[in-house]
């Protein structure tokens, strides 16, 4: 039979984060696990309060969650699907399901999820560090300590967006992508952007209009010389045949997809329709950063530094090492608990 329990944890961060839409210093998660046959899988919702979700609301959809009418672990598809009929969206929540499950059949089967997949752990790729919004002087800094890094994620949209590119390429050549948050509102300015950044050397746009934008959206891809990722406007499988021709890219992020399953369907459907993929994160463990670290051997792009921007970890997993994901041969996503 298999049980299901979960327990809050606060993750404090390395530096006040900011973004286009707020300042913070924690994050809140739920950490599960569902037991089986004396095996424990782990599982995490990561909650920063902008999603929408909460741990009151997560621990109200756990707790409707029954796993014991299950017998049968491995049947993952009647499993989740079950799991999001429970209530709609509580995506984070699903989240911390689908992860513990999957780190669960790994362990029964042994192997880890990049074996079971079939990817090649060697061919795993570079992680962008995500750089905050800051004041040059800070940003410099930033920069200069994220020496091993290969790829850095710029964060704008607050207005000072050439001010900070110019503090980053005065101590740096390395690609970057930038991340806008929805802080841009003029499709102009977004496209003349586009043309100054891809001279500076960024490689993509995330999220540069409001999610609602969408026709704004589409004009920009359509004549954008880099492209023009969704982040906030896709969430699920479904956004992304609702959102077809918007977007030429998509961050895939467990807690908004409900999981490692969907993601990986998402990642399929995206490479299918020739829209650009990314797995990213939020601020969170390296339970559920290892568990997307798998899927990074299939996308394009890679944002996985959650764990690195967090001072209290609960996990070991997958390391970053000089800028490179690295697994390991665990079974399951590959994580031991640290307390
Ligand atoms: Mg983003």
């Amino acid at each position: 039979m298999l049980k299901l329990t979960f327990k809050p944890y606060t993750l404090e961060s390395k530096y006040v984060f900011t973004v286009a839409s707020n300042s913070r210093t924690t994050t809140h998660v739920m950490l599960t696990e569902i037991e089986y046959d004396g095996l424990v899988g782990y599982g995490e919702a990561s909650v920063p309060y902008y999603l929408g979700e909460s741990l009151e609301s997560v621990g109200i959809f756990l707790s409707k969650v029954d796993l014991s009418i299950f017998s049968n672990p491995y049947n993952i598809e009647d499993i989740l699907h079950y799991v999001d009929s429970v209530a709609p969206e509580n995506n984070a929540a699903k989240a911390s399901v689908d992860i513990a499950l999957h780190d669960l059949i790994g362990k029964m089967l042994g192997h880890p999820w990049h074996r079971i997949w079939g990817y090649n752990k060697e061919k795993t790729p570079n992680t962008s560090l995500t750089i905050g919004i800051d004041t040059p002087k800070v940003i410099k800094q930033k920069v200069e300590e994220a020496e091993s890094f290969k790829i850095l994620k710029i964060k704008l949209g607050k207005g000072n967006d050439i001010e900070i590119i110019e503090a980053v390429r005065s101590v740096t050549n390395k690609p970057l992508y930038v991340d806008i948050n929805q802080g841009w509102t003029d499709r102009q300015y977004a496209l003349d952007m586009a043309y100054w950044l891809k001279d500076m050397g960024v490689l993509f746009i995330e999220q540069p209009l409001p999610k609602e934008k969408i026709d704004d959206t589409a004009w920009l891809s359509s004549k954008s010389p880099i492209p023009i990722f969704a982040d906030e406007a896709i969430q699920r499988y479904i956004d992304l045949i609702k959102l077809y021709g918007a977007y030429t890219g998509v961050n895939i992020k467990l807690m908004k997809c409900t999981g490692m399953h969907e993601a990986r369907k998402m990642i399929e459907f995206a490479k299918t329709i020739g829209v650009k993929t990314m797995i990213g994160c939020m601020i969170e463990t390296s339970c559920a950063v290892s568990a997307a670290a798998h899927l990074s051997l299939n996308t394009d792009y890679t944002d996985l530094d959650g764990p690195l921007l967090i001072k209290n970890d609960f996990f070991d997993g997958m390391k970053v090492v000089d800028g490179k994901v690295t697994l390991n041969d665990r079974p399951g996503i590959g994580v031991v608990k640290l307390y």
